[in-house]
């Protein structure tokens, strides 16, 4: 296995996103992606799961923004439902996008987790920055062509988790 596609860590869900722990290594803010992680692909309602997210980040004291490849008008949308900035066309997987990103929070690659459920694009672009990453698992199985393709190199490597998600 390639070492720079392993995230630092899997969930289940975002439930399981253990944020008081997170914040014990250093962990002070988080980028989080929009379509399937958050967000049923191109739809801009945030699950229960995310915006619960959200509310312990607050109380944790760790910050939370969207980070996605989606245009301004959308992840806009987007984050006013989650109540969150944004960071639209982030052009992942570039690293200094990510590093940009976490800089715009006042903080360094590794105080930030980048949350998302693609490999190729959440858990490498993170990985080249310097953040910590988290895969979680896609909400639905709708994707774009060049996801499917993305998901059957995922696959081939063997990172991809079995179970899914479903939004709640
Ligand atoms: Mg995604």
């Amino acid at each position: 296995m390639i070492r720079i596609l392993k995230p630092t860590s899997h969930v289940e869900n975002l439930q399981r996103l253990d944020l008081e722990e997170w914040r014990r290594r250093g962990i002070r803010g988080v980028l989080i992606d929009l379509d399937n992680t958050i967000s049923p692909w191109r739809k801009n309602d945030i699950t229960q799961e995310a915006l619960d997210l959200f509310q312990r980040a607050s109380a944790a004291g760790i910050q939370v923004m969207l980070f996605t490849n989606a245009h301004a008008k959308r992840a806009g949308q987007a984050a006013a439902n989650a109540g969150i900035p944004f960071f639209p066309s982030a052009k992942k997987p570039l690293p200094w996008r990510f590093r940009k990103a976490a800089g715009s929070l006042g903080l360094l690659p590794n105080q930030v987790l980048m949350v998302g459920d693609q490999i190729f694009t959440d858990v490498l672009g993170g990985n080249l920055a310097g953040c910590v990453t988290v895969l979680v698992p896609p909400l639905e199985e709708n994707e774009y062509g060049g996801t499917k393709m993305l998901r059957l190199m995922e696959r081939m490597i063997g990172i991809r988790q079995k179970f899914r998600r479903s939004p709640k």
